[in-house]
Formats: structure tokens, sequence, C-alpha cells
């Protein structure tokens, strides 16, 4: 094998760099370990709530999509006015608001399926990882009014199918590339569930404590997509 000037310089220089290290290595062996070891850097903070940027999104909400306006409007209706704060659901999807129900770290008011499907995500996790159950925090389920970064369209809290979590003192606002870990710690229960996860939105819309019922789980549960 005939080596080119440049591959043979370089291996040259290998050999003498090893050459080296193996001099110094052999220099420092002598000198002993030291008797007290200097105290372990203090670990990276990994519970539920530090806030950590949002992992890549293809490694969640797989096979989920957002449910959109036009499939909520056609199985649920018009659920009332399309206002800034919450206003009151006077649809005929009103019929099928549960109020108040435990789910296991909080009592909501929303859809009996999402209602249910919550219940179900927050009693598997709750086996799992307890100590992210203790420590979430609700921030609204059934909302109506029109989306935040959108006044012409309705946000699927306008028919209870969407919660907000938070850790913490206070929520992720929208638009911010970044999650609590407990909300990344939960994604897979709430997709498992059925539930698509909002830090998939892009750009502004990007909203790490936004759960909802899938588009698929709403068109399968309801018999009619
Ligand atoms: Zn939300």
């Amino acid at each position: 094998m005939v080596l080119s000037p440049r591959k043979a310089a370089k291996k040259a220089a290998k050999k003498a760099t090893k050459k080296v290290a193996k001099k110094a290595a052999k220099q420092a062996a002598p000198v002993a370990a030291p008797a007290v070891r200097a105290p372990a850097a203090a670990p990276a903070p990994t519970g539920p709530d530090t806030v950590i940027p949002i992992p890549p999104t293809n490694t969640f909400n797989q096979g989920l999509s957002s449910a959109s306006e036009a499939t909520m409007l056609q199985i649920f209706g018009v659920p009332g006015q399309k206002t800034n704060d919450c206003s009151p659901a006077t649809g005929a999807f009103k019929q099928r608001i549960v109020t108040r129900v435990n789910v296991g770290p909080f009592s909501v008011s929303g859809l009996d399926i999402a209602v249910q499907a919550l219940k179900a995500a927050f009693d598997e996790a709750e086996e799992q990882i307890p100590n992210v159950i203790s420590a979430v925090k609700n921030d609204g389920m059934l909302c109506v009014r029109h989306k935040r970064g959108n006044p012409n369209s309705f946000s699927n809290h306008s028919w209870g199918t969407a919660i907000d979590l938070f850790f913490g003192n206070a929520a992720v606002p929208q638009g911010v590339n970044k999650t609590y870990r407990g909300c990344l710690q939960l994604a897979p229960f709430f997709n498992k569930h059925g539930f698509y996860w909002g830090a998939g939105f892009s750009g502004k819309s990007v909203d790490s404590m936004h759960f909802e019922l899938a588009e698929e789980t709403i068109k399968s549960m309801t018999h009619r997509g």
C-alpha cells in the first residue's frame, strides 16, 4: 500500500502524538490519587417542572393530527359564540358535556369522550410516573372562544375536547418552543389515548401546554367520519 504524502504525514503525526501521550501518562502515573474526592457537580434538574426545549416533532403524535374546525363543526355543531374569553356553551353538543369529573389529579368539565380518555391517560400515567401526576396542574378544558392566534376560528376548547396543562407556577405560553418536562413525560400516555399534543403545532402556534382529542380519535369515536 502506498500512502499519499498527505496521509503519510497524518500517520506520522498520529504516531508522534501517541508517543507523547504515552510518555505523559508514564510521568503522571506515580502521582497518588487524592484521598478526598471533590464533591460531584450538582445534578441537572430533572423534575416535571423543569422547562426544556421541545424535542423533534417526529418523536411524538405519531398517526395523530389536530382536529380540524371543519370536522368539529360537522360532528358537534356550532358550540356558541366566537368570543375572546370563555362564553357559554349554547350548541346541542352541550348535552354531552360532563361537569366537575374527577380524572385523578383534579376535576374537569368537558365533552364526555374527552373526559373519559383524559381519565384513562392519567390513570395509566399514575402507574408509571406518579410524581408527574402529583405535580400536574389544569389551565382549563371547556371554554367556548376563538383561537388565540385566529379570531375567525373556534378553539377546540370550545367543545371541551382540549385541555391545557402546566407545572410549577405558570404555563409555557403559546408560540414558545419549550415545554415543561412533565408535559413531555405525559405526551406518550395522551397520544396512546387519542390526544394530539400541541407541541407539534408549528411557528407561533406551537403550544406545549395544549392536548386535544385528535382528528382520528374523534372520527373513530363518533362513527360519523
Ligand atoms: Zn389549549
